[in-house]
């Protein structure tokens, strides 16, 4: 089976991107190429990011790669968490730190409306090509579920009752923003 890069340190999301190019590519992430750098998320955009960590690896490794990099938006809060989704909270604070200040900052506030969006950043042969995925929905008003990531309890894919971390990476992976963006991907690669 060929093999592909994804510049990723998150267990959680290496899980899933395995998942969904299972029988087609294997997926090595940054330790399983020995790579151990906390590649800094410099940009102010999710494209930016994406490739940041992609290039990083292709210079140093000399191989094709790809990265990716999501966000929470919400629309009452104009985007925001958005880009900076990991440090909402501050640089240091955990999942629940950023649940938790997300809660607060909707509190009262009936526009629970938000949408993840993944881009994925890939350097093929030299050349740079972004995937997008979005998946539209609603901030709870408590976390449910466990055992997953992120913003994960916090979020009700729109068609669903279930939090993306009560439904279980497989229905996730089916809807999900890393699931499409990760998709339009293998159709790239397909006609490669
Ligand atoms: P990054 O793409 O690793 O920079 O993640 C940005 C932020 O969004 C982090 O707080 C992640 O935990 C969160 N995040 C990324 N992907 C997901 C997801 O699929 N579900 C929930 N939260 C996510």
């Amino acid at each position: 089976m060929k093999t592909l890069i994804f510049a990723s340190g998150n267990d959680y999301k290496i899980r899933e991107v395995r998942q969904l190019l299972a029988g087609k590519y294997a997926v090595k992430g940054l330790t399983d190429i020995g790579c151990t750098y906390d590649i800094p998320e410099t940009s102010d955009t999710f494209e930016g990011n994406a490739l940041l960590k992609a290039q990083y690896v292709v210079d140093q490794y000399h191989t094709d790669c790809f990265a990716e990099d999501t966000g929470l938006e919400v629309e009452a809060l104009h985007g925001a968490p958005g880009v900076y989704s990991a440090r909402f909270a501050g640089l240091h604070k955990s999942s629940a730190d950023n649940m938790a200040l997300l809660l607060e900052r909707l509190k009262d506030q009936p526009n629970r409306k938000a949408r993840f969006k993944t881009i994925v950043a890939l350097v093929w042969e030299g050349k740079t090509h972004y995937f997008e995925g979005i998946v539209n929905g609603q901030i709870t008003e408590t976390p449910r579920g466990a055992g997953t990531f992120g913003y994960d309890p916090l979020f009700v894919p729109d068609g669903y009752h279930l939090t993306f971390a009560e439904m279980g990476s497989e229905i996730k992976n089916k809807i999900s923003h890393r699931g499409r963006a990760i998709q339009e991907l293998l159709r790239f690669l397909e006609i490669q």
